[in-house]
């Protein structure tokens, strides 16, 4: 079944650019999908449309049996229950702790508080940080940090976890301790979708990939290396 597919959208911004064309792809449940192309070829204007950051002038687009395209103003948190979303600089609260950070995701939605302690220690768990609950942001190092934020995008049990570069920050050993994370949420049956640069991690993770050039969806490879791919 498809948890995302994306057909015939376009997007066109108020300046002109037009960032994505005749642009359709699908997603199945339990995939893990690397979006790669050069800088400006569209990559983040794809993954914000799928969490609505950006809305598409032309086509359609279903996220977990949501329309997006069409979905309402008041309606968007519908969406943000079925997505998390995981970014290159983490994004956390300063003046919350770890749990406190990861917690918050939860409160929203006005929880009891044994319930959300306990969702919140089992993803502190499922990302290695359960030593560090009372610690605040600027005690962490990058990797820890996008480790909560992993956490907190993924609390409310969501189907989708999107991440725009979420490594783009790290040295290549925690990058690679992130992916690990990331596959681990996969394997438990999350579907990711991940826009990234990181050559070494394309070619390691063996996972489809799909690559966008000038707002186009050039190819789309079941498993191999990033050169393949980018070439
Ligand atoms: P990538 O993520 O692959 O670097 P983007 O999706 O950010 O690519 O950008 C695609 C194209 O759209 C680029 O030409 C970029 O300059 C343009 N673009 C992106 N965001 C905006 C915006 N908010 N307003 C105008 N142009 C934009």
């Amino acid at each position: 079944m498809d948890l995302i597919r994306v057909k015939n959208v376009e997007k066109q911004y108020k300046n002109g650019v037009l960032a994505l064309y005749d642009f359709s792809i699908s997603i199945s449940k339990g995939d893990f999908v690397f979006v790669i192309g050069p800088s400006g070829s569209g990559k983040s204007t794809f993954i914000k449309m799928l969490y609505r950051e950006e809305k598409p002038d032309k086509g359609e687009i279903i996220v977990g049996g949501i329309n997006v395209a069409k979905l309402k103003n008041r309606k968007v948190y519908k969406l943000r229950k079925k997505l998390g979303v995981v970014f290159q600089d983490y994004k956390l609260l300063p003046k919350l702790t770890v749990y406190e950070n990861v917690a918050f995701a939860l409160e929203v939605f006005a929880l009891d508080k044994k319930f959300i302690h306990k969702q919140v220690m089992k993803v502190l768990e499922l990302v290695g940080l359960t030593n560090k609950v009372k610690q605040y942001p600027n005690q962490l190092s990058g990797g820890e940090q996008q480790r909560v934020a992993i956490a907190r995008a993924i609390v409310n049990g969501p189907k989708i976890l999107i991440c725009d570069e979420p490594t783009g920050n790290l040295d290549p050993d925690t990058s690679m301790e992130i992916m690990k994370v990331l596959e681990n949420i996969n394997k438990l049956g999350t579907t990711i979708v991940m826009a990234t640069h990181d050559r070494d991690i394309v070619d390691k993770m063996k996972k489809r990939v799909i690559l966008i050039d000038e707002g186009r969806l050039v190819k789309d490879y079941e498993k191999g290396s990033y050169y393949d791919k980018a070439n």
